[in-house]
């Protein structure tokens, strides 16, 4: 008997309780039918228009994402917009979707710590809601991780800061984070990755001898694609159902 796409929704639950989403957010079920039966899932970062041509070409009738659709209240579905045409394409090819988003953020499966397993980092910890804290084997040159990062990130990553700080302890907030940086420096993090940097929050840090690396949105939640889709496979291959789980490949920004 296949699974319903309430039974992945379950499924995830488990992992990152759709309630301990954000007040702003909006998550869980939020295209397609909770009764509709699931043989191929297709995991990705956004519903994007490619991402649901991927999904048909699958054959997936259920795409799992991070980042939500209908974040914003609309008040027409037309194909005049890219998110009118997505939804449109979405429920005419019978395509569910279920994002898990700020619940996910804030769980071992988040963006923020699959980059800290990406980078080896000893005694990998949540110290907040959203930031994880860990350490490398032993201090490095600011300099040094530039390439670092982007190599096991695939993404290129962009350093503010002096080059020459020594950094042993590393925070971590994938996606969109950048003013949480003092509280990464009062959690005694030398430097704090996250996805996007804007400039205030860039001079603030560096007058106050921190660094901070962008890794894009992308480059800094897109690991959590696949091991999102792993755990869905493993669990769904316990249970003996026959379905199968996909990362998506779409990387809308490319990649190095
Ligand atoms: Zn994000």
């Amino acid at each position: 008997m296949k699974p319903t796409v309430k039974d992945i929704y379950d499924l995830i639950n488990e992992i990152a309780p759709f309630e301990t989403a954000a007040d702003f957010d909006n998550v869980g079920i939020l295209v397609g039918s909770h009764n509709a039966s699931v043989s191929r899932i297709l995991v990705a970062l956004d519903a994007t228009e490619d991402v649901v041509n991927e999904a048909g070409s699958l054959g997936a009738e259920l795409i799992v994402t991070h980042h939500p659709l209908l974040f914003h209240a609309r008040k027409n579905l037309t194909e005049e917009d890219p998110e009118g045409r997505i939804l449109c394409e979405m429920v005419r090819s019978r395509i569910s979707l279920i994002s898990a988003h700020t619940n996910l953020d804030q769980t071992e499966y988040s963006g923020s710590a699959c980059c800290g397993r990406l980078l080896k980092l000893k005694d990998l910890r949540k110290a907040s809601d959203y930031l994880f804290l860990g350490e490398f084997d032993e201090p490095m040159a600011a300099a040094q991780l530039d390439s670092l990062l982007s190599k096991a990130l695939r993404f290129p990553v962009r350093r503010y800061g002096d080059g020459d700080m020594k950094i042993s302890t590393l925070a971590i907030a994938g996606g969109a984070d950048d003013g949480d940086w003092q509280l990464a420096k009062s959690l005694g993090a030398q430097a704090f990755l996250t996805g996007e940097v804007r400039h205030h929050n860039a001079l603030s840090a560096v007058m106050s001898e921190f660094v901070l690396f962008d890794g894009g949105h992308f480059g800094t939640e897109g690991p959590l694609v696949p091991v999102l889709a792993e755990y869905l496979q493993n669990r769904l291959d316990d249970v003996k159902c026959n379905v199968r789980v996909f990362p998506s490949q779409c990387a809308p920004f490319g990649r190095t």
